[in-house]
């Protein structure tokens, strides 16, 4: 054969990643007269389809015959490559997490819209020299405004000018004025390094220094611990100006949509401009603009949910992580990740610094921290003065519920003082709708999800009950299902709109707003509430977890947490710094600004830990706590945990194959295998759930360990499918 010989074919053959679950990447040809690199964005036929793909690294699969290689049907020669860094990011993410790197490529390459520029638009310009046959009033505003030469869009100019387009229409027939085509975005201003800087205090100015100071050192990560209002955004803002000044692009990292809004002011205040937002709420064209002009380099900074991270960046040299605790940065499904350790991966991948910023570290950061392998910057102290809020348990042993009454007197009368004086009361309860479980009062019939393993949650305000896990909805019968007997359905316990309910009754003039993820209006409205708390346009805020993230509500003095113990229910030994990161941070939204905040806890237990914790305000003494309780039990950081979740269709065929899977595990001393057992959620969606847990030292290459073990191990068939979930958020 010649064709080892052939160095035509030799280059025209090239390894292509594809975004779909499948173990490497493809081998493809290059067509004639085509030039592609490692990176390249291209177009593959793939099966009956064809999808996106990039070139990617390694020398492509030599044994195939090249005849039957498929042809690269488009390069996309205007996309920027995906450069080096950011593929070696998605082959470590995929290592990482023991997914498929093109189901890493996808969080990518995330639509094709995205990939083209789009078409000029049409405008008109005046053309020098040329005057109308006629003069009209009209005319003379066109020329007039047109005047400086600069282009218009038609219907911009008919509108400075007064006119109807049908003016400059007549205007372009007689050559007065010419079309040019005009660029379909226009290029986003720079952000202004020292457009308007904050006087920082001076624990903020040397946490500041110290992160400006770390910038052209490498990767480096820091962790900005300062209490609830402590200006940790105003330090952030500093290392944001100081990658800017050395033209590096800037993310910034937050748990919830919900925040973008106030933090997007707070950048324009100090910056001149607002940053690129990225969400999964942001339409597709905006989307399309951010991920060109990331790729581009014109975007400087962008603010986003944590799929952000997966952006092309042309020149990145900052990641921001805001509330870096927060469970939201952990993606469950797909490519199980956690952005915030990702996040440090990329710094430490592309060699530069990286922020972790909270209130309520997780305990990971903590021990690095602790450990050294993080810089840490304390902030004691609210940057307003202002003295953290003074906490208080309410014993509901004495002051337990009576009939449809979930606020103690205490805090009740606490309410009225604050709302007498015109300051802002938050009851917070992590319970979305009217109430948690329905049922009828004649046979016992509870509402079960006929998908999942949980109860419906009525919600008044849709009239329906609702599935937490699926979403699957149904409407409140007039008669009990089971039993047929009419009206007998009693709502048990509270959500966040039965607590409103009963504010409105004990405030009837109070201005009540609850703040929930899942009401009409979707984001919008939420966006626009939250705005309404932060201008003091509402006196009581009724909230799930929402509330508790970070924001800043200048009016609020009062916190209520209707039921402490809610979080600590959980027998996962996460459960207690969960709790406290919650509480805190919940209760750290009263007195932020004014000073003289007050917290009330709601609780059956008030000598746990915990609570204890929290009221005396000694993070310290709870963390450290915590820390050697993980310690002795080898649990993270101090250890590693992977978790398998087998699902499948059919519940015994699902355990079955657990229990098999869990026989062939590979036997080794350093790894301790648990289960398979029942997952938390025993069903969802239909589908039936046991979780594998395995534990090994923090030294032990726990990936190696579980892809040797699925390799060998019995497959699934029949619908079953296995998830992996390294470093799993509940353990
Ligand atoms: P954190 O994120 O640490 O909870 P924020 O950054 O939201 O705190 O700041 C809390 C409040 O203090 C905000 O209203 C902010 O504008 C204000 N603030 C922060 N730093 C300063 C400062 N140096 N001088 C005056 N006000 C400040
Ligand atoms: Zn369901």
């Amino acid at each position: 054969m010649l064709f080892d010989d052939d160095p035509a074919m030799k280059e025209t053959i090239v390894s292509v990643l594809v975004p779909v679950a499948v173990p490497r990447a493809y081998t493809y040809r290059v067509p004639a007269g085509v030039s592609v690199v490692p990176g390249t964005i291209v177009k593959v036929p793939l099966g009956p389809r064809e999808v996106l793909g990039a070139v990617w690294d390694g020398e492509p699969d030599a044994g195939i015959n090249s005849n039957k290689l498929k042809v690269i049907s488009r390069v996309y020669e205007t996309a920027r490559p995906l450069d080096e860094e950011l593929r070696r990011f998605i082959d470590w993410v995929a290592n990482w997490t023991l997914s498929p790197p093109g189901m890493v490529l996808r969080m990518v390459l995330r639509s094709e819209e995205a990939l083209e520029d789009e078409p000029p638009i049409s405008g008109v310009r005046r053309r020098k020299g040329q005057m109308p046959e006629r003069m009209t009033p009209a005319r003379q505003k066109v020329l007039d405004v047109t005047e400086n030469g600069v282009a218009w869009t038609k219907s911009s100019l008919a509108q400075a000018a007064g006119v109807s387009t049908s003016v400059i229409d007549g205007l372009l027939q007689q050559e007065v004025l010419e079309s040019v085509a005009l660029p379909a975005v226009a290029p986003s201003p720079a952000p202004q390094v020292e457009f308007a800087q904050t006087k920082l205090t001076p624990a903020q100015q040397v946490a500041s220094d110290g992160l400006v100071a770390s910038f052209g050192k490498g990767a480096a990560v820091s962790l900005i611990d300062g209490v609830t209002g402590s200006g940790k955004t105003e330090v952030y803002f500093e290392a944001i100006a100081e990658a800017l000044r050395r033209g590096h692009q800037a993310l910034v990292l937050l748990p919830e949509i919900a925040l973008t809004e106030q933090f997007l002011r707070r950048f324009e205040k100090r910056f001149g401009v607002y940053p690129a937002e990225w969400h999964s709420e942001i339409t597709p064209k905006k989307r399309g603009r951010v991920w060109r002009g990331v790729a581009s380099g014109d975007v400087r900074v962008v603010i986003g949910a944590r799929s952000a991270l997966f952006l092309p960046f042309a020149d990145l040299g900052l990641i921001i992580v805001d509330e870096e605790h927060d469970g939201a940065f952990k993606q469950d499904d797909r490519v199980p990740y956690n952005a915030r350790d990702m996040s440090v991966v990329r710094g430490h991948l592309s060699r530069f610094p990286v922020v972790l910023a909270s209130a309520t570290p997780s305990v990971e950061s903590r021990v690095n921290a602790d450990l050294g392998r993080y810089q840490r910057f304390e902030l004691p102290e609210r940057a307003s003065g202002a003295a953290l809020p003074d906490l208080k348990a309410i014993d509901m042993r004495q002051n337990g519920p009576s009939r449809g009454r979930w606020i103690a007197p205490e805090l009740f009368q606490a309410m009225k003082e604050a709302f007498a004086d015109g300051a802002q009361s938050l009851l917070f309860l992590n319970r979305r709708g009217y109430a948690p479980l329905t049922l009828c009062r004649t046979c016992g019939h509870r509402f079960q999800c006929p998908h999942c393993s949980s109860w419906l949650v009525e919600h008044r305000f849709q009239k329906r009950l609702v599935c937490h896990h699926c979403g699957h909805n149904e409407s409140v019968p007039k008669a009990c299902p089971s039993c047929n007997t009419v009206d007998s359905l009693v709502a048990c316990g509270p959500g966040v709109e039965r607590i409103a309910e009963e504010v409105e009754n004990l405030f009837p003039d109070a201005r009540t707003l609850i703040l929930s993820s899942d009401l009409p209006g979707g984001p919008e409205r939420l966006r626009r509430e939250m705005k309404i708390v932060e201008d003091g346009g509402a006196d009581i805020v009724i909230g799930t977890q929402l509330v508790a993230k970070g924001h800043n509500f200048p009016k609020m003095r009062l916190v209520g947490v209707i039921d402490a113990d809610l979080g600590l229910a959980h027998g996962d030994p996460r459960a207690a710094e969960k709790t406290f990161q919650l509480l805190a941070q919940v209760t750290g939204r009263a007195g932020r600004v004014t000073g003289g905040g007050k917290g009330f806890l709601q609780t059956y237990s008030p000598d746990h830990p915990v609570l204890k914790a929290l009221m005396s305000q000694d993070r310290d003494a709870f963390y450290n706590a915590e820390i050697e309780a993980r310690r002795a039990t080898g649990l993270p950081p101090f250890g590693r945990l992977a978790a398998l979740v087998i699902s499948g269709p059919d519940k015994l065929a699902t355990e079955g194959y657990a229990r098999a899977l869990a026989r062939g595990a590979p036997n080794e001393a350093a790894v301790t295998l648990l289960g398979p057992a029942e997952a938390a959620l025993a069903m969802i969606r239909g589908r039936y759930r046991f979780r594998l847990l395995l534990m090994a030292p923090r030294q032990f290459d726990l990936q190696a360990y579980i892809r040797q073990w699925l390799d060998n191990g019995p497959k699934a068939t029949k619908g079953l499918r296995v998830q992996v979930d390294v470093d799993p958020q509940h353990f």
